[in-house]
């Protein structure tokens, strides 16, 4: 068994203190060797900066294939840095283990890792302790970025509202493995969309060059983490603006085609873990956003408009319209860590 330093440098050392040629030209002079990793940004760029933390049982099932969890680990602080514009430079890794499974640690590794090499955003430092019960893993990114800044508050009126990929696969999957968890049995149909849509929760595609791509484009930006609704709804907050939003023109994989209604729209609007991109941007930039489209090989569909706040607007700033253009009432709500009804 491994103590803590052969640990680290057998499965996290490989941006180590001499950095290859792609770390080098992400901008790290010094990486896993020392007491503090080094990078420097290119000049006149500013660093933008991000953090999660992922907790057992919370934020992922303990079975989960580990190669995957390094994956999203990295991933969802990659989408991030897409949803400010930023180019990663680097990333640091906290990792609090209750025992060191070798195996678990090579597959972990390996899916960070591989990730971190197609997003060319090296591995550069960490800590690694022993946890009392349960692994917590936390991801800190460096990315660079310069104005105009991908901000939440800079939504403008007669912007159009546009989502990257598909909405709802992530949270499907998400209630059909919950209830694998609580021992129930999937029927058919269950069985077929859990194999469809397992991908969108375990691999999610941080639209890093996306994000990237949008600047200059795009008026404001956010990734979608925690519900299309909720998220958008950070965007019109802090931009002082409210929404409608089209039922008919979202995105929704064919998948969820034949699923009921109410789960569809619970999926595809208040379902997080999605890790696309909701942005705002002028009617004059449309031509411009389809060639982008064309050009990464990424959907992007326009869904809605932005407008000024008026005195009837309540408390939620998103109107979702039906297809006759009557107001849909929901009451969904996207996901809240400390929402009185939830006892995680
Ligand atoms: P210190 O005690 O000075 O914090 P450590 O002995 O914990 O340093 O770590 C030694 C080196 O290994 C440092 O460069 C640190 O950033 C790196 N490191 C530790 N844990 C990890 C990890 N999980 N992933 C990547 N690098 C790590
Ligand atoms: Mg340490």
């Amino acid at each position: 068994m491994s103590g803590e330093f052969d640990l680290i440098k057998q499965y996290f050392s490989r941006t180590a203190r001499h950095p290859d040629a792609k770390a080098r030209k992400a901008g790290v002079i010094l990486g896993v060797s020392d007491d503090c990793a080094i990078f420097s940004p290119s000049s006149h760029q500013s660093i933008a900066t991000s953090k999660d933390l992922l907790v057992e049982g919370i934020h992922f099932f303990s079975d989960v294939d580990p190669f995957a969890l390094g994956h999203k680990a990295l991933a969802v602080n990659l989408s991030d840095l897409a949803a400010m514009g930023a180019r990663p430079i680097g990333c640091l890794l906290g990792l609090a283990l209750p025992n060191v499974d070798e195996k678990w640690l090579k597959a972990f590794s390996e899916g960070f890792y591989q990730l971190a090499e197609k997003m060319r955003c090296p591995l550069i430092g960490g800590d690694t302790t022993r946890s009392e019960k349960g692994v917590v893993l936390s991801v800190t990114v460096f990315g660079e970025v310069s104005p105009p800044y991908l901000t939440r508050n800079s939504a403008k009126v007669g912007d159009t509202i546009w989502v990257s990929g598909c909405l709802g696969d992530a949270h499907i999957a998400l209630e059909c493995l919950l209830k694998l968890h609580q021992g129930l049995v999937l029927n058919d149909q269950e069985q077929w969309l859990l194999k469809k849509t397992r991908r969108a929760l375990e691999y999610p595609n941080p639209r890093v060059d996306l994000g990237q791509a949008l600047r200059g484009v795009a008026h404001a930006m956010i990734d979608i983490s925690d519900g299309l609704l909720q998220d958008l709804g950070h965007i019109l907050t802090q931009s002082q603006l409210c929404a409608k939003v089209y039922e008919n023109r979202l995105p929704v994989s064919t998948f969820l085609r034949d699923i009921p209604i109410e789960q569809r729209r619970r999926a595809v609007l208040a379902g997080g873990d999605v890790y696309e991109l909701c942005f705002t941007a002028p009617a004059s930039a449309t031509e411009r956003l389809s060639a982008l489209s064309q050009q990464l090989g990424v959907m992007l569909t326009p869904i809605g408009e932005v407008y000024a706040r008026s005195e009837e607007v309540l408390a939620a700033p998103v109107m979702v319209m039906d297809e006759d253009g009557r107001e849909i009432v929901l009451g969904l709500h996207g996901f809240d860590h400390f929402a009185s009804s939830n006892n995680e």
